[in-house]
């Protein structure tokens, strides 16, 4: 059985007082979340709120994480994070290529397995996101696009994939409220458990494939009952306690 498994991805929003404000509100459901047996909760939010969040987060079952982090340990590289850095914050999972690095930052799909490699290389759980845009998606091209993109970290990271999250995302579903059916979802999942399969068996049965994209408490529930599905990974929903807790409940 894999674990069932729900994300935040706050993106560049909170501030001290909110973030303060709104861990307190789901801290407040422990009883709900001690309930929840078997679903791994976390929240990847700004640099500069990892130390806040990870002491509010410390004795919580809800992990803390990071959205972005550098292929390089050390060194001359003005702005950027290493992982060994996110691991003093007690990071357990950090997001590498979010279509918005990639769009925004122009990461491509080498880097984005560097970057892979450089949390498990600090004992951090990669959370790696493929997915077409809306342009790929009407050409018929999603499964080359998010077959290539799943590639290139599984040339990088050999037998170390077991130890990552894949999240599909995909572009045109993020931010926008449109979101792929349960079953469309489900084959481009079941895709990737395949192409994971062919590389290593073992780990394909093992890999949480997350899905995101406008995932809300209303449609949560159909697209986390399906088979390949094995959890979320949430924007919008992840920075309002009651919709976060709600999805975590739709995973049970
Ligand atoms: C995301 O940014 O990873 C995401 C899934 O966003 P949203 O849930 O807001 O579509």
């Amino acid at each position: 059985m894999r674990p069932l498994t729900i994300i935040g991805n706050w993106k560049m929003n909170g501030s001290l007082a909110a973030n303060q404000q709104l861990i307190e509100e789901l801290l407040s459901s422990k009883d709900f979340l001690a309930n929840l047996q078997g679903v791994r909760t976390g929240l990847c939010v700004p640099y500069p709120y990892l130390s806040q969040v990870s002491q509010l987060l410390a004795k919580s079952s809800i992990a803390c994480g990071a959205q972005d982090v550098s292929d390089h340990p050390n060194g001359a590289y003005t702005g950027d994070v290493s992982a060994k850095m996110l691991q003093d914050f007690a990071c357990q999972y950090v997001i590498v290529g979010h279509s918005e690095r990639r769009q925004f930052h122009q990461e491509g799909d080498g880097l984005v397995a560097r970057k892979a490699k450089a949390c498990l290389q600090a004992n951090i759980t990669p959370i790696i996101c493929v997915g077409e845009t809306e342009a790929e998606h009407d050409d018929g091209k999603t499964l080359t696009v998010v077959r290539r993109q799943l590639q290139a970290v599984l040339d990088l990271l050999q037998g170390q994939i077991a130890s990552c999250v894949i999240a599909y995302e995909p572009v045109w579903a993020i931010g926008t409220g449109k979101v792929p059916t349960p079953a469309q979802a489900q084959d481009v999942h079941r895709e990737l458990r395949l192409q994971l399969a062919k590389f290593d068996d073992e780990a394909a049965s093992k890999v949480a494939i997350l899905y995101g994209g406008s995932l809300k408490p209303d449609n949560a529930k159909d697209l986390l009952a399906m088979p390949d599905i094995d959890g979320g990974l949430v924007g919008g929903a992840s920075l309002n306690a009651k919709d976060f807790l709600a999805l975590c409940q739709a995973c049970k």
